[in-house]
């Protein structure tokens, strides 16, 4: 066993191997140790290897999914083991090859891999999330990108420069890579095979044989970086798939020039489908998604990755957004209707990849014939929008498979296909015929354990079942005597404590009647099954194509839906180079302050060509990154063609979208480097262009004072002389409000706050002007900072602003640190704290103890100076 074992390990690589014995998958040696800390299970041992005993855990297999899920999720791959031949059939080949029979080894054989990319199972993908399986190909300098989410089919084929890999990447959201192995550059994670496979001409011929054409150029036009990642895509997926291809539709030539361009870091930073912390909660995406399926709610995470950039397009989905929002009877009825909607997608996915149970061919009757009905109830609405009608050909184009399968299926199919029960009556008489005959004989054996009652007298004689044993007939133990006479007509068969069992000739027959009709019945149904994935087969693209009809009429309801909600408006989106919101808001930041009871204070932007760069000072916590994040996510979601929470806003198209956030708002990520700041702005001033929306946080806080503003500085200067593109800079530097004089198209605003009765009052209103003091003081106290420390620090500023004011204002006070520090450090002297702090003692209220107590601290806080 051991060798067989060893021989499969070799084959699974590096992923976790489940060795299939009898009801478990085991595993053994470092696979096992692994699979025990992820799944939390217990680490045990079996026999031994090499003078060790081998560490071995297993997992039942019925309850396997569940924790190849948390495997997968743990960052595992699984290689599933299983045996491809019974018990007797093992025997008989040990007979034939002339081995002993006793040690015969059941034959096994890797099935399947389970990779994070590769997923089909309900149970192991997220409903709201799409699954990407990415692979990458550089070519020359370029980087052909090939990704397919196979649980739907959908598969993209697109070209990048390598500095702009990143980016892309970062819009996928792959959750597993594959490179060729054996370059410098592969990113990190990603799985690298065998480099040969990632050939443009394999690219080619397997997407020509899956798709059966001569030629690609229906589909598009691909690129041969494209076609190799295709290439490299397709042999991981026949390798994982042991040979088994999973749904796959016809490749979309994907080129960026279509959509909104962002870099990871902007990505992440505006938080648009996870949070900073990870997870969906507090994403822009958690904070619009009011889809009621799953695939709308992919559909809205992609587009919310890809916005797009040109005006028609996005028009025609405002357009439809729109019409939900105006007609509410309408929307909610659209809505109601797709609720009850399987996943037909997904169940696509499974069906053909002969994963499919008959509960899935079941979801596509029922989705396919929704998707009818939904389609009769809006060709009769008045007044739709283009984009509808291009949609409604799509939601019917299956009745004749729907009508089919409403014949052929039960009402609710099961998930397991191999007890059958799910053709319905009257759709094959044979099958019916084969039923009614079990049907007979089970009611023959009804009328059978009545006859024997009555024959013998014990009233307590019944006919069972189990799977030992078959069919029986069970006595008590004290009338078992009575039944074994010779002449009784029946046969022992197993005596328990309490009962005795027995056949008899009838009940033999009429359960011989019932155990052929069921053989056939099952392998009748059997039959249908692979009829009826055959016609799913055949119509995938088709079925795909409701299913992205009806997630793209999920995402406009949704979103009229999230809209109507909260007052949205739709974007007006235009070519000139503007960006003027009225009352807008961030939708994440108000979610979270309406749950608190808060209200959201709505701010103006009024971007043009004329006042492009505004500089936004004002207190920290005073709502500057607030105001910059939404003005770029109000961008994001116009391109998207979705509504926006602002009470009217016309948007100038964007190409590409910057958002970078100064290094010390970031330490929590642990990458306090400055250096991460500066690569990151850098991207900035080499990609951003004329039509660019770009927010910079604070840019330069991740060093020296000096150094920061000199930096902050400089890049405001780029962005308004060079770039000219549209930006937001939120700054503490007062400093830089000297950059109004010099720059035309650049003006300063503040967030304004307010002291009142000493404390600080943050009004979260932008208004113009410069800010006129940076109330830090007032932030600490109000952040809780002790009383002691914050007079501390207003004696060191007056220090510091009575120097400032002696050696000339601002841009003289910048050389003179040293002279402020002396005077800092003569200030010292004369604040002693600790005398402060005796005199608040009151000696008479303390106890000895705490007096002593009290002297140690005082002494402690003396040794500290
Ligand atoms: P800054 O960047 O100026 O330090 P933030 O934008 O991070 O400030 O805002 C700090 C907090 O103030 C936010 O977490 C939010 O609770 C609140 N806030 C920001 N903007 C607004 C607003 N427009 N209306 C109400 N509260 C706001």
């Amino acid at each position: 066993m051991m060798a067989q074992y060893l021989a499969l390990k070799e084959q699974a690589g590096d992923c976790l191997l489940f060795y299939r014995m009898g009801d478990f998958f085991e595993l053994f040696f470092d696979d096992a140790k692994v699979a025990a800390g992820v799944l939390d299970i217990a680490l045990t041992t079996r026999g031994e290897h090499g003078g060790e005993p081998v560490p071995m855990c297993g997992v039942p297999v019925h309850s396997a999914e569940g924790y190849l899920a948390r495997l997968i999720k743990g960052g595992c791959r699984v290689a599933i083991a299983e045996q491809v031949e019974t018990p007797e059939e093992a025997k008989a080949r040990a007979k034939r090859e002339g081995t002993p029979v006793s040690k015969a080894l059941v034959a096994r054989d890797i099935v399947r891999f389970v990779t994070a990319g590769t997923l089909t199972e309900e149970a192991l993908l997220e409903p709201r999330r799409a699954n990407v399986l990415a692979a990458i190909a550089p070519v020359r300098g370029s980087v052909g990108v090939a990704s397919v989410d196979i649980s739907t089919g959908r598969m993209e084929l697109e070209e990048c420069g390598e500095g702009a890999l990143g980016a892309l990447l970062a819009r996928l959201g792959a959750s597993e890579v594959i490179a060729p192995e054996g370059r410098v550059d592969t990113p990190d994670g990603a799985i690298e095979r065998d480099a040969r496979e990632f050939s443009s001409e394999s690219g080619d011929k397997r997407l020509r044989a899956i798709h059966e054409v001569a030629t690609l150029d229906a589909f598009g036009t691909f690129s041969r970086p494209m076609l190799a990642a295709a290439g490299g895509l397709l042999a991981y997926l026949d390798h994982v798939g042991r040979g088994t291809m999973p749904l796959l539709l016809p490749p979309v030539a994907r080129d960026g020039e279509g959509t909104l361009a962002m870099d990871a870091a902007t990505r992440s930073s505006l938080e648009i489908l996870e949070a900073q912390g990870g997870g969906r909660r507090g994403s822009l995406v958690a904070a619009v998604d009011r889809c009621v399926t799953g695939a709308g709610a992919r559909q809205l995470a992609e587009d919310l990755s890809a916005p797009l950039t040109d005006r028609a397009a996005i028009g025609e989905r405002l357009a439809l957004v729109g019409w939900l929002h105006e007609d509410q009877l309408l929307r909610d009825e659209v809505r109601t209707a797709l609720k009850s909607l399987p996943d037909i997608g997904r169940a696509l996915g499974r069906v053909v990849a002969g994963r499919g149970s008959p509960r899935d061919l079941g979801q596509l009757r029922d989705g396919l014939g929704m998707a009818r009905q939904l389609r009769d109830r809006l060709r009769q609405a008045e007044d739709r929008p283009p984009l509808l009608d291009a949609l409604l050909p799509d939601l019917a184009g299956h009745g004749a498979l729907a009508d089919h399968y409403g014949r052929a299926l039960v009402t609710t199919p099961p998930t397991e296909r191999a007890k059958g029960g799910f053709i319905a009556e009257g759709y094959d008489h044979a099958l019916d015929d084969l039923r009614q005959t079990s049907g007979n004989a089970r009611r023959a054996i009804a009328a059978l354990e009545a006859k024997y009652r009555d024959e013998t007298g014990v009233g307590s004689l019944k006919i069972k079942h189990n799977g030992v044993l078959g069919y029986f007939i069970e006595v008590p133990a004290r009338h078992g005597d009575a039944l074994m006479a010779a002449d009784s007509g029946f046969t022992h068969r197993q005596t328990l404590a309490n009962a005795v069992r027995f056949n008899s000739l009838h009940l033999h027959e009429e359960a011989s009647r019932i155990a052929e009709a069921g053989v056939h019945a099952l392998a009748a149904e059997e039959a249908h099954f692979e009829e009826l994935v055959e016609e799913a087969v055949a119509a995938r693209e088709a079925i795909a194509r409701t299913a992205a009809a009806l997630a793209r009429i999920d995402v406009a309801a949704g979103n009229a839906e999230r809209a109507a909600e909260d007052g949205w408006t739709m974007p007006e989106v235009v070519d000139a180079p503007c960006l003027e919101i009225e009352g807008g808001r961030h939708p994440v930041v108000e979610a979270a302050l309406a749950g608190s009871g808060e209200r959201f204070v709505a701010n103006d932007c009024t971007l043009s060509e004329t006042d492009r760069l505004w500089l936004v000072g004002g207190p920290n916590m005073g709502g500057k990154s607030t105001f910059l994040r939404q003005n770029a996510l109000i961008v994001l979601l116009a391109q998207a063609g979705c509504f926006v929470p602002a009470s009217a806003a016309r948007i100038g198209l964007v190409d590409r979208l910057f958002s970078r956030v100064g290094a010390s708002d970031n330490l929590a990520r642990g990458r306090s480097t400055f250096m991460v700041e500066m690569v990151e702005t850098a991207a900035i001033l080499s990609q951003a262009t004329e039509r660019s929306f770009v927010i910079l946080d604070e840019v330069g806080r991740g060093t020296s004072t000096y150094d920061g503003l000199a930096l902050a500085w400089a890049v405001v200067e780029a962005v308004h002389d060079t770039i000219a593109c549209r930006c937001l800079f939120a700054t503490h530097y007062h400093e830089l409000a000297l950059l109004a004089d010099r720059c035309e198209a650049l003006s300063l605003h503040h967030v304004r706050a307010r002291e009142w009765k000493g404390d600080l009052v943050l009004l979260h209103e932008v208004a113009e002007g410069s800010a006129d003091r940076s109330y830090g003081l007032a932030v600490a106290k109000l952040a809780g900072v002790p009383a002691a420390v914050v007079k501390r620090a207003r004696s060191v500023l007056d220090k510091l602003e009575r120097g400032r004011a002696e050696t000339g204002g601002i841009a003289a006070g910048l050389g003179d640190l040293p002279l402020f520090a002396a005077a800092v450090e003569a200030e010292e002297e004369q604040c002693d704290t600790l005398r402060d702090e005796l005199r608040a003692l009151d000696i008479d209220a303390l106890s000895p103890r705490d007096a002593l107590e009290k002297l140690y601290e005082l002494k402690r806080e003396a040794g500290e100076r």
